[in-house]
């Protein structure tokens, strides 16, 4: 049994983010001229190469999906799909390839979710969808997505698989008739192992989804987990990939798994930043952070707030320290068993804590309704790691805060990279702070 793949965990600080890439060009790739700000659609079926995608207001009753996705979907609350949901579930449900870029919390997720469960023809024992992301939560969280939009579909079962857990009640999960998945999520690292050890057979898989694309194809180790998945899958499927940041340099890594992919780039290089997300800097010593930070959750109106630090030390020893001048906050790191982070994620989450101290394991893909104040405490290392981070505020559409701390050079740098590549002017923290109506919602 592979028992290594316990130790791998992608998730934390200890994987470095390659440099942001210059700011994407306006020529998608296939050569169609491209305004900036446009939604650009471009590859797939050949009738589509190149052309401009109007956008008009539909409801997901056109997308024409399973009357039980309907319900499921009115009960999620959902009245009209977004943007990014208008231009690829069509696309998904022709069983295009996919590669699809669009602005944080705009509902990415439901694109492949609700796509993979209206063609899914779930066959006792039979692996049709197979998705993978980087990180454990996201992978957890993803899973409940299936849960919620499989609501009224009680014969589809999903299953996900993490690193840091037993193997064994993974392939328990597997064995058993009675809970046997249709559709498996998980981390590259553990699906490997299961993959390897032939306890989990991808053969009829019919949907290979990478969410966080960019972030899976850019580290080596994550790329030839997810190469060897791959050539376990048959050669006819659709593959779909998601990320709100697609650089030119790992457009073509990605399209290596496709077919003829259709690209949809809802938001190109520059316009990546949330409109109702304002976002701050404050200049300030190192010594002068933590001060800072507790005057800033005193002072400003939040829901909830996440803090994001470098390190896991970093993480606890804050989190320590808010906890003992009476804030209520909880770390989510690396640090702590897979249970554990599970548990804490569930508790911020669920808004049984209303601060959370994170390393980048919360940098990408996680979806907290409630969050509306993103501060970095530290400063991540690149300009896409930031677009990431922020973007945990102000989820689909809603409005939120972001205040960065910058406190040396290589701050100062990224901070200059950061406007330059989603041309945004980030301006200091006011000295009398910022109206609480302009970001709460
Ligand atoms: P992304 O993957 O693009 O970052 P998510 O898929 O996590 O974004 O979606 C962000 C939030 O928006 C989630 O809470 C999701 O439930 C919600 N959401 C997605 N689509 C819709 C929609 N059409 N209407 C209302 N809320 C939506």
């Amino acid at each position: 049994m592979a028992t290594e793949e316990d130790l791998i965990d992608y998730s934390d600080e200890e994987l470095q983010t390659t440099e942001a890439a210059p700011a994407a060009a306006d020529t998608a790739n296939g050569g169609a001229a491209t305004k900036k700000g446009d939604l650009i659609v471009s590859g797939g079926r050949p009738d589509k190469k190149g052309s401009y995608v109007g956008i008009h207001s539909t409801g997901f009753r056109d997308f024409l999906l399973k009357t039980e996705l309907l319900r499921a979907i009115t009960d999620c609350g959902f009245e009209h799909p977004s943007e990014v949901q208008q231009a690829c579930i069509p696309q998904g449900l022709l069983h295009s390839d996919l590669l699809c870029q669009a602005k944080s919390g705009l509902g990415k997720t439901a694109v492949f979710v609700l796509t993979t469960l209206h063609s899914l023809d779930p066959v006792e024992g039979e692996v049709q969808v197979l998705v993978m992301c980087h990180t454990r939560e996201l992978a957890y969280q993803i899973k409940n997505e299936y849960a919620r939009f499989s609501k009224y579909l009680p014969q589809v079962k999903t299953a996900v698989f993490y690193g840091g857990t037993p193997m064994q009640k993974d392939i328990d999960v597997l064995s058993n008739k009675e809970t046997r998945p249709n559709i498996v999520v998980g981390t590259p690292g553990r699906l490997n192992a299961l993959v390897r050890d032939k306890k989990l057979s991808l053969r009829n898989v019919k949907a290979f989804v990478l969410d966080e694309c960019d972030k899976m194809l850019d580290q080596i180790d994550m790329r030839r987990d997810v190469q060897e998945i791959f050539r376990n899958t048959p050669s006819e499927k659709q593959v779909m990939m998601f990320s709100a940041t697609l650089s030119q340099e790992v457009r073509p890594i990605c399209k290596k798994f496709m077919r003829n992919p259709l690209e949809v780039y809802v938001d190109e290089g520059t316009k990546l930043t949330l409109h109702g997300l304002q976002q701050y800097y404050i200049k300030l010593s190192e010594q002068e952070k933590n001060r800072k930070l507790s005057d800033l959750l005193d002072n400003l109106e939040f829901n909830q707030v996440i803090i994001f630090v470098k390190s896991t030390l970093r993480a606890n020893e804050l989190d320590k320290l808010l906890r003992e001048c009476n804030f209520p906050s909880i770390a989510v790191h690396s640090g702590v068993s897979q249970e554990e982070r599970i548990k804490r994620y569930k508790e911020f989450k669920e808004f049984n804590k209303r601060i959370c101290v994170a390393t980048d394991v919360f940098g990408r893909g996680i979806d907290v309704e409630r969050i509306n104040l993103a501060i970095n405490y530290d400063l991540p290392g690149d300009a896409d790691s930031y677009l990431h981070r922020v973007g945990r505020a102000g989820r689909f559409g809603t409005k939120g805060l972001s205040i960065s701390f910058v406190s040396n050079e290589d701050d100062e740098k990224v901070l200059k990279e950061i406007e330059k590549r989603f041309e945004v002017a980030l301006p200091e923290y006011p000295e009398g702070g910022v109206d609480a109506s302009t970001y709460m919602a």
